[in-house]
């Protein structure tokens, strides 16, 4: 087993994640040989921790050692980056998202066909345990059939850092989070989409969207409704799916949540009325104990390969990426189009 070997291009929140937390778990397969940042400070913070750190990017693109590299700079510098590496005959894992359109996308991989280098886009979130949760659901209907998903990411901290305000550099929520909750969603539900909307939000005055509500509707008839907010003092649960024979929630990314189904006596027991307001109901009473069973949400296991290893076995034995570009590129289309719709 001959490792790859690694350099990572752009050592700033997300690159030295995956230098203390994500290539470390793949230790034989992928082997980090280097940094490079153009800020001096950051090239400061990889040498105190005994990495070595390249003058240039071209000095990375020029060392023969490097089979790989990884583009974790701002969005807007994806595609000349991984084209530059790409041209100098090395493969490329890139951030998310991996362009700010179809079109840059193209370009890539128009250049990685021609060189036979692999371009591969880090779409970390297929592997998160709450969204192995609801794939499992999806996936084994311990509720039923799935017919609706909520997937929404709140926050009240605003747009982070600097360049991510700014549209020059691919800023705004729907190009930061909202590519990940859409690749999962589109990943999931694996069926041709009939319809699209989407409220955008500008309320921190920025010109990128600082969040946004779509509603995605698939041929095969499930619904989504996938969110993503900056200024939600107080959250609403991360997932909320409704399935033919019950109703689960997974509150946060700590797993915690609920899951109940409906049992064969459903219909025949019904609820007792109940007040409410100043009004009185039934059909919003909670259902009779013996209509309903509580169950323990499910297991988040994912049946493939973690990120890293699948790129080893990409780039060493032609291996099948997990993330496929042509999921990327649809994700990317996606995006365009609700980037439409608010024009
Ligand atoms: P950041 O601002 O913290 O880091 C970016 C780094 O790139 C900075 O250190 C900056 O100096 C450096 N840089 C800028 N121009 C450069 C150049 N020409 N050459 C070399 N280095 C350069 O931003 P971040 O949060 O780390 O985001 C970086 C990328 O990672 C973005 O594309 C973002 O979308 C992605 N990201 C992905 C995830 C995920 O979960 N997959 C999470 C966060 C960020």
């Amino acid at each position: 087993m001959t490792a790859v070997n690694f350099v990572i291009v752009g050592f700033g929140g997300m690159g030295s994640y995956h230098e203390k937390n994500l290539m470390p778990t793949e230790k034989e397969k992928i082997n980090l040989i280097g940094v490079y940042d153009i800020l001096e400070e950051r090239q400061e913070v990889a040498h105190e921790k005994g990495l070595f750190t390249y003058e240039s990017f071209e000095a990375v693109l020029a060392d023969e050692k490097v089979d790989a590299v990884l583009i974790a700079v701002p969005n807007d510098l994806h595609k000349s980056m991984s084209i530059a590496a790409l041209k100098a005959g090395k493969h490329v894992v890139c951030e998310k998202p991996a362009t700010l359109n179809t079109a840059e996308f193209d370009e890539i991989l128009a250049v990685a066909a021609d060189t036979g280098n692999r371009f591969m886009v880090h779409q970390n979130r297929r592997w998160d345990p709450d969204f192995l949760m609801v794939r499992n659901l999806y996936q084994n209907k311990p509720i039923g059939s799935v017919f609706q998903i909520e997937s929404r990411v709140n926050g009240a901290n605003g747009i982070p850092g600097d360049w991510r305000h700014l549209k020059k550099h691919g800023g705004g929520m729907l190009l930061d989070w909202g590519i990940h909750l859409l690749d999962q969603i589109l990943w999931l539900v694996d069926s041709p989409i009939k319809d699209v909307k989407v409220d955008f939000s500008y309320i921190l005055g920025d010109e990128v969207d600082d969040g946004f509500t779509s509603f995605i509707t698939f041929e095969n008839g499930v619904k989504a409704l996938v969110e993503v907010g900056t200024t939600n003092y107080v959250k609403l649960p991360r997932w909320y799916v409704k399935a033919t024979e019950g109703t689960a929630r997974i509150d946060d990314w700590d797993l915690s949540g609920e899951m109940v189904r409906a049992v064969q006596t459903a219909n025949e027991s019904m609820p007792q009325p109940i007040q409410a307001g100043v009004g009185l109901t039934k059909t919003m009473a909670p259902p009779s104990e013996d209509a309903t069973e509580e169950l323990a949400l499910p297991e988040a296991t994912a049946e493939y390969d973690t990120f890293y290893s699948n790129v080893y076995h990409v780039i060493r034995d032609g291996a099948q990426p997990i993330v496929k570009n042509t999921e990327v590129r649809n994700v990317l289309l996606l995006i365009e189009q609700m980037f439409e719709e608010d024009k």
